[in-house]
């Protein structure tokens, strides 16, 4: 009897705060909702228990709200990257010891410091995932929240070139080993499947066509979409011959041809670009100014710090063939977006950050925006791949736009990303679920 007058207590006091909270309102900001319309200006946000209520310049703010007034700023959703890796990195060490729940919880903190309020591992995640996703979709966890591929099928000697253990990924050899591996993680759990398909240059073996339609007919039979990462052009033909959903990274050894375009455009597979995967494989030796800016700093480890500021590290790493190769890939990578996006691709949101010591997790999301921009897309587009298209990718129809009825997961700014994509750097606060959870990341240097 005590037992449950205890619980029906308790009940009633979360229901009595529930109903008792103030709205919120953030008022005087400029509006980009993330559904591409124009910017609203002199706007007002109404929150209620972590979701938009109203948001636009003729909302009235509700009595009794608590006012924040951001006079000038700009508000945008929350970032939503749709491949990321979690638990690869502590400083320069990269490997599958390295997935714990501390350096996991750090780095969904830090996404979340850096406005990406929901990430996505995407593959090389163990048994100890499915508890962390758990407790960040709860909201128990103070990080970003987490989706992802739980495990991994990659090429018996092949991709990905990576330390990972064995309970991190599958590497069949026959079509029934790769449906039990299928059907072993869709029981587990998890939001999509995760198959790499990459020669490596060349150097290894790439999964046989008779493994990867294994896997892709068993996990779609599970229900499950698939993300394959692919580098070369014929490697994402296979894919999509075979019916993958997701391309994780950009094509970058060939143009894409305008058939290859309206095909993904008809079948409406998903095409994330990762452009800023090649950039950081040079981008620390060649040391231009924003990457010494206090905001880029505060998201590098001091062992990462130390290695970049070595003369004879960037030296070397400027004279290395992957370098060129990087550059090269980068500036294809880049076309074939515009190309892509031009075609009316469907594009999401990703940098592959966490997966090295080199892929800064948040600097990495705010450059691809950049990278982006240059490749010729508008801020706005940028915005919108990053936000509201990410969320779809997701199937998360509870983000991604700051309408009434999604979560006010947001990011207010203090320069307008419309004027310069690079804006999107001058975090003045980071919300989620309705309540402001950090603060500006470092003083920014004029
Ligand atoms: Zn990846």
């Amino acid at each position: 009897m005590f037992r449950q007058t205890a619980l029906g207590g308790l009940a009633a006091a979360l229901l009595a705060s529930t109903a008792l909270a103030d709205p919120v309102a953030i008022t005087g900001v400029r509006l980009i909702d993330g559904t591409g319309a124009d910017p609203v200006e002199n706007a007002v946000i109404v929150i209620e228990d972590g979701v938009i209520t109203a948001a636009g310049a003729d909302v009235d703010v509700p009595e009794g709200a608590d006012i924040r007034d951001h006079d000038g700023a700009t508000v945008i959703p929350g970032l939503i990257s749709a491949h990321n890796h979690v638990g690869m990195v502590d400083g320069m060490d990269a490997g599958g010891h390295n997935y714990t729940r501390e350096i996991i919880e750090g780095e969904l903190a830090q996404y979340r410091r850096y406005g990406v309020t929901t990430t996505t591992s995407l593959g090389n995640n163990p048994t100890l995932f499915l508890e962390i996703r758990e407790d960040a979709q709860a909201g128990r966890l103070d990080g970003a929240d987490l989706y992802g591929t739980y495990q991994g099928i990659g090429a018996p000697d092949g991709a990905p070139p990576i330390d990972v253990t064995d309970d991190q990924i599958h590497r069949p050899r026959t079509a029934d080993e790769a449906r039990a591996a299928v059907d072993g993680m869709a029981e587990a759990g998890g939001d999509l499947v995760k198959i790499w398909m990459d020669d490596l240059h060349g150097d290894a073996e790439r999964l046989t066509p008779e493994v990867y339609t294994a896997v892709i007919e068993t996990a779609h039979g599970h229900g499950l979409r698939v993300a394959a990462h692919v580098h070369d052009l014929e490697e994402a033909e296979a894919m999509i011959a075979a019916g993958a959903d997701i391309l994780a990274h950009g094509i970058r050894d060939a143009e894409v041809s305008a058939s290859f375009a309206a095909e993904l455009a008809e079948r409406g597979t998903w095409y994330i670009p990762t452009l800023q995967l090649d950039e950081a494989t040079f981008v620390w030796a060649d040391a231009p100014d924003w990457t010494e800016e206090p905001f880029v700093r505060a998201g590098m480890h001091p062992d990462l710090i130390a290695t970049v500021e070595q003369a004879d590290w960037r030296e070397a790493t400027l004279g290395e063939d992957g370098t060129d190769r990087a550059r090269q890939a980068l500036a294809m990578n880049q076309r074939n977006l515009a190309i892509l996006h031009q075609a009316g691709v469907p594009i999401g949101f990703g940098t592959d950050s966490g997966a090295t010591p080199l892929r800064v997790i948040g600097v990495a999301e705010h450059r691809e925006l950049e990278l982006m921009v240059e490749a010729g897309l508008s801020p706005m587009d940028a915005l919108v791949i990053a936000t509201a298209d990410s969320a779809r990718l997701l199937d998360l129809d509870d983000r991604g736009t700051l309408e009434p009825g999604r979560r006010a997961d947001l990011v207010i700014l203090s320069g307008n990303p419309l004027d310069d994509i690079a804006n999107t750097r001058t975090i003045v606060e980071v919300w989620q679920r309705g309540e402001a959870v950090s603060s500006e990341i470092a003083a920014q240097e004029e």
